[in-house]
């Protein structure tokens, strides 16, 4: 069996995965708050465990493997898209839910086994804060429940701070009710039109780390193997998590690996609405660049360095991707070469892998060309080159087709035959000659016959090299 390694947050340090149970490996990652679409930063985490999803399930069998993403579709910035809008929040949330759904499938991502709601969970939460206050690590105050930070003595182990660092670091909310100005919400009330929920302590609604531990508990046990999200979540999401979890299941290891993959910048900066570089997943796709070419560009990146969005790599990642297709087309997958499996097996060197691929590309590429390559099983060659790219997500059979949709050449193939008739009689071929030299520097074939012209785009086809034509 190959063997998995990845880099632990909690250990810093890469350490060989063994499964609590080999039958049933289980993973829980930090899914999205619906109230809007998803911008391109918040995509990055869904590849990224998507391809270790699709890693453990080669590995561990695709029954064996149980994924966990949820949905928070109660907070604040809900209920104030709501206020906004004068929309109901199951509407909104419902709506934008569907959103995330598509626009990460048209990322090539798997639906994770489970994707819970939060709002299905109340009664776990309510019963895990019960639990908490009971072992005497939670208080209420004044129609709210809060976390006795203090009562927790691993609590900042995961980031690797003190609680008196965190203090002086972090703009903490300072409130009366609160005994330490770290301690953290889980309950808290809720006006008349905020959306509630009887309790013990009145009609209120959970805060928002509550429900990653009260819905992992509840569908993957009270020690799971992985535990993901960006860095982002690390403090204070992920470590008030292991605060509550720990704490409610003492003797529990709630989640043995944890991973944090780095932010996604654009161009060079910081995603911001104020730097006007701010987009989301569905604007992109609106604007033609398909879903394979985003994620593409994605794992060409390692998950623990920043992933630096540019126009340029989406554009080499269509010209490379065009290429691949036309190399897998017609070609069954077999089995995934060792080489890409070493790659991802090592804390999930995407980069590594597709280097891998694009060796293997070449390659075949080359034996196409008619080079002399001794040795070379070119029908295993290509059935592994297939399989390897659809570990990765790639070359699926779902994300096919926007090869074909944008490789339309008919109004090229139009324009090249007025020209010709034209040059016909004016006996002025420079025209026609233009439009073919232009055609053969995209990598397009031209064809010509007594019966017309047809243009072919050819595996080095890059259709930007044709715009001023059109
Ligand atoms: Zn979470």
């Amino acid at each position: 069996m190959t063997e998995i390694s990845l880099y632990n947050t909690r250990t810093r340090r890469k350490e060989r995965f063994d499964p609590i149970n080999p039958d049933n490996v289980r993973m829980y990652v930090c899914g999205p708050t619906v109230y809007d679409r998803a911008h391109l930063g918040n995509a990055r985490p869904v590849v990224v465990f998507d391809v270790l999803f699709r890693l453990l399930r080669h590995v561990y069998g695709p029954d064996h493997v149980t994924y966990v993403r949820n949905f928070t579709d109660v907070d604040d910035k809900i209920i104030a898209r709501a206020d906004e809008n004068g929309r109901p929040i199951e509407e909104i949330t419902a709506e934008t839910t569907q959103w995330f759904l598509e626009d990460m499938g048209a990322l090539g991502a798997l639906e994770p086994t489970y994707m819970p709601r939060a709002t299905a969970y109340i009664g776990q939460m309510i019963a895990m804060i019960e639990v908490l206050i009971a072992k005497g690590h939670a208080y209420a105050a004044d129609g709210h429940v809060l976390f006795d930070v203090r009562s927790y003595r691993d609590y900042g182990a995961l980031s690797g701070r003190s609680v008196d660092d965190m203090i002086a670091g972090a703009r903490v909310e300072v409130a009366p009710y609160k005994r330490d100005p770290m301690d953290f919400v889980l309950w808290k009330p809720s006006t008349d039109h905020q959306p509630g929920w009887d309790s013990p302590w009145g009609r209120g609604r959970p805060g928002w780390h509550i429900e990653c531990s009260a819905m992992s508990r509840e569908l993957l046990g009270e020690s799971f193997d992985i535990h993901g999200g960006g860095n982002d979540l690390t403090f204070p999401h992920h470590e008030n998590e292991i605060a509550q979890s720990c704490c409610a299941h003492p003797g529990s290891d709630f989640a043995r690996y944890w991973l944090h993959n780095e932010m996604l910048q654009v161009e060079g900066r910081k995603m911001s609405k104020s730097l006007g570089n701010f987009f989301t997943v569905h604007d992109l796709l609106e604007q033609g660049v398909p879903g394979e070419v985003i994620r593409f560009a994605f794992l060409s990146t390692h998950y623990r360095k920043p992933m630096d969005w540019t126009a340029e790599k989406a554009r080499e990642a269509e010209v490379v991707l065009r290429k691949w297709r036309a190399i897998a087309d017609g070609v069954e997958p077999s089995t995934p070469s060792q080489a890409v499996l070493d790659r991802l097996a090592d804390d999930l060197n995407t980069a590594g892998a597709m280097a891998e691929l694009h060796r293997l590309a070449n390659l075949l590429q080359s034996w196409e060309g008619g080079a002399a390559l001794p040795d070379f099983d070119v029908a295993s060659a290509h059935g592994e080159f297939v399989a390897s790219a659809r570990l990765l997500g790639l070359l699926t059979e779902e994300l096919s087709g926007w090869e074909r949709a944008s490789s339309d050449l008919s109004p090229l193939t139009e324009k090249l035959s007025l020209a010709r008739v034209k040059a016909m009689t004016t006996k002025d071929f420079s025209e026609v000659d233009r439009l073919k030299a232009a055609l053969v520097s995209a990598g397009v074939e031209v064809r010509m016959s007594r019966d017309g012209v047809e243009l072919v785009p050819g595996p080095d086809f890059d259709p930007s090299g044709l715009d001023r034509l059109e």
